[in-house]
């Protein structure tokens, strides 16, 4: 079996080939897509998937870094209030985000460290949305997190030395399809990335910068 560590799979890009989708997927062995939430305009599509494919669609709750604008604390609150009325698999996604706006970078700063702090309360691990800014999220949460936090840094595009820091902090890297650019620089380090701190995943499922006819080539599974 295969799992998919984070899939947006309830994106209405999917809205007409969500189900077939669906079904390669699990024909191909992913029996399991863990789904990271993005704001308050996502949870009901992402709920509604989980309720019709309770099995394959996992939820996870949290506020995705390049939405945290100025009413970040309405959608934290919101945050909350899921986590505190059912459970979750993981907090996510949250991070830090400073390639497409850096206009709210405090507010995100503040979104991680509530966003960390809530996961430990519900004990649940966090998946990490961080471009452009390793050093701000990684210095963030190891000033927040306990020992027992573990997390995953998603679509991980790093050095080996911040593999190695990520591993160090007990958290584990997903690659996404980015690997598969040229220009990635991801081929370099890879080979010597420890394996047991790797997660392959299928980003590749909502890589929204492949063209659609390609979407075919993006269910090739890794083991995870
Ligand atoms: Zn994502």
């Amino acid at each position: 079996m295969y799992i998919d560590t984070h899939a947006h799979i309830y994106d209405t890009e999917f809205q007409t080939d969500r189900s077939s989708m669906l079904e390669k997927a699990y024909e191909a062995g992913v029996h399991k897509i863990y789904m990271p939430n993005v704001d308050h305009t996502s949870i009901d599509g992402m709920m509604e998937l989980e309720n019709k494919y309770p099995k394959q669609c996992i939820a996870m709750m949290g506020l995705h870094p390049c939405y945290v604008k100025k009413d970040f604390e309405k959608e934290l609150y919101l945050v909350e209030d899921w986590l505190a009325k059912r459970n979750f698999s993981a907090v996510g996604e949250i991070g830090i985000d400073l390639y497409w706006d850096t206009t709210f970078r405090a507010q995100q700063e503040e979104a991680l460290k509530i966003q960390i702090t809530l996961a430990e309360k519900y004990n649940l691990p966090i998946i990490i949305h961080c471009r452009n800014s390793y050093r701000e999220t990684m210095d963030i949460i190891k000033s927040v997190k306990s020992e027992k936090l573990k997390g995953i840094f998603h679509c991980f595009s790093g050095t080996k030395e911040e593999a190695d820091e990520v591993a160090s902090i007990g958290f584990k890297i997903g690659i996404g399809g980015v690997a598969t650019f040229k220009n990635s620089g991801l081929d370099k380090i890879l080979p010597d990335l420890l394996w047991n701190i790797l997660f392959w995943k299928r980003t590749a499922l909502i890589w929204h910068r492949f063209p659609t006819e390609e979407k075919e080539m993006n269910l090739l599974i890794f083991p995870s």
